[in-house]
């Protein structure tokens, strides 16, 4: 079979400019749109995740602002800040970058991000708005998902969807937008009994667990498209994902690990924080 390349750096660019256009008009405004990064954690690839954020922002005219806190701040400190940030009026888009120091619970916190500035659908305000069909900003990983099934014209209404992962962050999300577009959705876990019987006949196969080479032959057929969302790094320092290289060739469409859904993500949320800074400024 001849396997489509569902890369994520032409939508990521693509995007970036639409956001460019719209930072530099709300920069002509007089309100620049800033995005403020809360850090609490020394891990490295929060880091490194942090330090992308930052480079997609400054090349999209959108302000960043990282908040760290130190990996010793307490759950009390996190919260102050992220109330703090949530009443500036000059900021338009926060989130709240894990790992998390111990005792502090992400959920509970990201409760204390204000919806309409919550452009990574941390708060479960936004979570449970997205459920019910209510404009939220979803968690970017998860919009990035469609992005790139989008810009790559894959058709979903009707069609069978299996999202492996259960996560707040992606699994349950990209379930839910899945269903948004009318796809028939399977959600499967560390618990399904059978995940290849699950996984084989699906027409769309999403996957974010965390386990290089879990997706392997026998869960796939020749016209599955497989977005691979997991990021697992390798002791060279490179970055695999969650399906077994031996499944390119043998599926209809694969995304790329890396430079697949991750630089979307950091282009949707910019373009979060840009609708955000729109809506506030009356645009
Ligand atoms: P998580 O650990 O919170 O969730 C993992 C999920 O996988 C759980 O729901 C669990 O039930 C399921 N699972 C575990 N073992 C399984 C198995 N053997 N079979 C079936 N399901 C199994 O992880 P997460 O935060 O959702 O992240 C998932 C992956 O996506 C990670 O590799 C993470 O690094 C990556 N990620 C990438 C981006 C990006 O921008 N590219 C963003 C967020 C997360």
């Amino acid at each position: 079979v001849e396997t489509a390349v569902l890369d994520g750096t032409g939508p990521a660019r693509a995007i970036r400019a639409e956001v460019a256009a719209a930072a530099a008009e709300l920069a002509a405004a007089g309100v620049p749109a800033r995005l403020a990064v809360v850090v609490a954690t020394d891990d490295e690839s929060s880091a490194w995740y942090v330090r992308s954020i930052a480079k997609a922002a400054a090349k999209s005219g959108v302000e960043c602002e990282v908040v760290d806190l130190g990996a010793d701040a307490s759950a009390e400190r996190i919260r102050e800040e992220l109330a703090a940030l949530s009443g500036e009026p000059e900021v338009h888009g926060i989130i709240l970058q894990t790992p998390l120091p111990p005792g502090a619970d992400f959920e509970e916190l990201a409760s204390s991000i204000a919806p309409d500035k919550d452009v990574d659908g941390a708060n479960p305000l936004s979570a449970g708005r997205l459920a019910a069909g209510l404009p939220a900003f979803p968690p970017a990983t998860a919009a990035a998902v469609l992005a790139v099934l989008d810009h790559h014209g894959v058709p979903l209404a009707g069609r069978d969807c299996a999202v492996v992962g259960r996560s707040t962050v992606v699994g349950k999300p990209v379930a839910q937008l899945l269903l948004g577009r009318d796809a028939t959705v399977t959600i499967c876990h560390r618990h399904t009994a059978d995940l290849a019987a699950r996984t084989r006949t699906a027409d769309v196969l999403v996957v974010a667990v965390g386990r290089p080479g879990l997706i392997a032959e026998q869960h796939v057929h020749r016209g599955s498209v497989v977005v691979d969302v997991g990021t697992n790094p390798t002791p060279d320092g490179g970055l695999v994902g969650d399906v077994d290289p031996a499944v390119a060739g043998r599926v209809a469409a694969l995304t790329p690990v890396p430079g697949g859904v991750g630089p979307v993500t950091t282009a949707l949320l910019l373009r979060h924080t840009v609708r955000a800074a729109l809506a506030e400024s009356g645009g």
